[in-house]
């Protein structure tokens, strides 16, 4: 069964006079990771943020684990989505500790298993140590890893992240990216990845999807996009 499921989904901003996002359908299983590739302006965090609940499409089907989460105009808000999102600056909360944040997004649990889910997420990102730091007192890759483990605390159904690489230098790039990977593939869980790089497309994704003025052109594996550019 697909994880995510998008019909037919066309988002147009106001006093624009073209789609952003047009007719775009596409879906995944559960445990796949996808990168969104194409050019600056194609849509891609449009794309994402449609998926995310932060924007809202002018039409088409957006199903999440089996559960319709948006149907034309009508869509379930971001906040109950299970869906998770890193962004490209991080967007970590700067008077709060490392703890905080990771623990921020975490409803309906006791203290306990606050505790408890916070120290599963940490220790799975490697950032044991840091857990009582504030943001600005870490580097950008583990900067990177808080904002991966809070998205991933609440245990969502799929994770959405916005360029979560640009903003590392290129050894570090290439560290993180594989880290990133592992984690995502050892909680089995099925992610979305917008990127401008192919290197970050083709070493973490199972699939890549390229898009153009809003249209999704091809969907295919690393291999078959490869052979067939
Ligand atoms: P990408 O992520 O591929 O760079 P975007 O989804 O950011 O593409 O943008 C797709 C198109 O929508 C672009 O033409 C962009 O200028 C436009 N766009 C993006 N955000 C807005 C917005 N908030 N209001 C109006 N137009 C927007
Ligand atoms: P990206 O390429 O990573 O999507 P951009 O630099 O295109 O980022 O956009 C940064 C911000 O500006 C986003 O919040 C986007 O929604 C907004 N934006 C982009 N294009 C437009 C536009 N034509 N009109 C209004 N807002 C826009």
């Amino acid at each position: 069964m697909a994880i995510i499921e998008i019909n037919n989904i066309s988002k147009r901003y106001r006093n624009a006079d073209t789609n952003a996002v047009e007719d775009v359908s596409f879906s995944l299983e559960k445990g796949e990771i996808l990168a969104l590739v194409g050019e600056s302006g194609s849509g891609k965090t449009t794309l994402l943020r449609l998926i995310a609940g932060l924007e809202h499409p002018d039409s088409g089907i957006i199903q999440l684990g089996g559960e319709v989460i948006v149907s034309g105009r009508k869509s379930l808000p971001a906040n109950k989505r299970k869906t998770g999102m890193v962004f490209q600056d991080y967007a970590l909360f700067p008077h709060l500790t490392i703890f905080e944040n990771v623990a921020f997004g975490l409803k309906g649990l006791n203290k306990k298993e606050v505790e408890q889910r916070v120290h599963d997420t940490i220790n799975l990102t490697g950032l044991k140590e840091d857990v009582k730091k504030y943001p600005h007192q870490l580097s950008g890759g583990q900067q990177q890893r808080v904002a991966l483990a809070r998205a991933l605390a609440p245990r969502p159904e799929l994770l959405l992240m916005d360029e979560p690489f640009s903003n590392l230098d290129t050894i570090l790039r290439d560290q993180v990216r594989e880290e990133v990977r592992q984690i995502i593939k050892a909680m089995g869980i099925t992610a979305i990845l917008v990127t401008h790089d192919t290197k970050d497309a083709f070493s973490t994704a199972d699939k890549i999807a390229v898009m153009l003025n809003g249209k999704l052109l091809q969907i295919d594996t690393p291999d078959a996009l490869y052979n067939d550019p």
